[in-house]
């Protein structure tokens, strides 16, 4: 037992520290992505300024990768505001139609009128990017990817619906840990991430696969949290 909490500390330190220097090294990020800016627009020729914005998106890139980590930390403090996940969703679905821009894959919503609830909504629309995200990944060429949400007895549920490969019973028991991914060019992070947000909103996720697609079903309780929050 003590051998495991020396872990925990360790484990507990080193996630400080992530922390830490993430905010720290974003700073400096910053300041170079708007001097890259800056050269890219004064930038001579084609071939410039497609390198500026080629930088730019690996920063961009490099950006996110601190923010999921980020929200990783358990005591990440959460700002919950009494609002709808389907205004969330609207909100964010011109940035996911972007991603299948140009694609032979759909989005599809099928919103539900649902009961407001506490939620974070920087953190929801997190969840909810990096679960479209890996089931768009998870089809080939094309097919139909649908986001929905309904009440279901004292539940408001997201379900994010993909026609993708499914996922191997062995690999099934280890989502959501860190860093574990079967992407040539992915972190391991998402899925880990929204495990976290679920977390800080006591939801629960549960996933039905098969070989024809994949389902992330995130259950948010309603009534209970509503009602405590409103009595007080
Ligand atoms: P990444 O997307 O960077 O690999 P994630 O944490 O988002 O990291 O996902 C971890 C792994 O879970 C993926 O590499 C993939 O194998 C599997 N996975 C997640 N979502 C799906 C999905 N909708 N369909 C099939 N596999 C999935
Ligand atoms: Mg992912």
């Amino acid at each position: 037992l003590e051998q495991e909490m020396a872990r925990l500390d360790r484990l507990n330190l080193v996630g400080e520290m992530a922390a830490a220097i993430g905010h720290e090294v974003r700073n400096p990020m910053t300041t170079v992505r708007g001097f890259l800016q800056l050269l890219g627009e004064k930038a001579g020729c084609m071939l410039y300024k497609d390198y500026f914005n080629l930088m730019i998106d690996e920063l961009d890139r490099a950006n996110s990768i601190i923010t999921q980590f980020l929200s990783l930390a358990k005591d990440k403090p959460v700002d919950k505001n009494e609002q709808n996940l389907n205004t969330i969703i609207n909100t964010i679905f011109p940035l996911i139609q972007a991603d299948v821009y140009k694609s032979d894959k759909y989005v599809n919503l099928e919103l539900n009128d649902i009961p407001d609830l506490f939620l974070d909504d920087n953190e929801i629309r997190q969840l909810i990017l990096n679960l479209v995200r890996n089931g768009l990944e998870a089809m080939q060429s094309d097919g139909i990817l649908t986001i929905r949400t309904y009440a279901d007895a004292d539940k408001v549920v997201l379900a994010v619906q993909d026609q993708g490969c499914g996922i191997e019973a062995g690999v099934v028991d280890k989502l959501g840990t860190p860093f574990f991914t079967t992407k040539d060019n992915g972190t391991g992070l998402g899925l880990a991430v929204c495990y976290s947000i679920a977390d800080r909103h006591n939801s629960k996720i549960v996933i039905e696969t098969a070989p024809t697609g994949t389902t992330f079903y995130v259950q948010f309780p309603c009534s209970g949290e509503i009602a405590t929050l409103s009595s007080q």
